[in-house]
C-alpha cells in the first residue's frame, strides 16, 4: 500500500533528486525520483513536496526528526485519505453509498426538522 507523504519547508532550489537521496538516507530502501510527485513553491521562498511512498517506508520516514535537505529542516507529515462525501459530510463513504440526510441545501433541511 502506498501513502502520499508530505514534506514542508522545502528549499526552492532542492531538487527531486535531492529529495530523494534524502529520504533514501534515512530509509532502508533506496528511493528513486519517480516516487517524488511534485514540487510546489510557497511563501516565504519555500516548497512542499508531495512523495508517493510504501507505507512502511513512510513510517520509518515520519517516525524520526526533520529531515535535513541541503540547507533546510523540513517537516515530514503523511497525508491521510479523506474518504468523505458530499451529501453528508460524514467520513468512511463517498456520495454514491451514502445513506445519510444530504446537507446540499441546508435552509431547507432546517425547515423540514420538528423540535
Ligand atoms: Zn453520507
Amino acid at each position: 500500500m502506498n501513502v502520499v507523504v508530505e514534506i514542508r519547508s522545502l528549499d526552492l532550489a532542492a531538487t527531486p533528486e535531492d529529495l530523494a537521496a534524502a529520504i533514501s538516507s534515512r530509509t532502508t530502501n533506496a528511493l528513486t525520483t519517480e516516487n517524488i510527485k511534485t514540487i510546489k513553491p510557497g511563501y516565504g521562498g519555500k516548497a512542499t513536496a508531495v512523495v508517493l511512498l510504501p507505507a512502511r517506508i513512510a513510517n520509518e520516514l515520519a517516525r524520526g526528526p526533520r529531515l535535513r535537505i541541503g540547507w533546510a529542516s523540513c517537516s515530514i507529515r503523511i497525508r491521510f485519505p479523506m474518504n468523505r462525501g458530499t451529501l453528508c459530510l460524514d467520513f468512511g463513504h463517498r456520495k454514491n453509498a451514502c445513506t445519510g440526510p444530504d446537507y446540499r441545501n441546508l435552509p431547507q433541511l432546517l425547515e423540514t426538522w420538528t423540535y
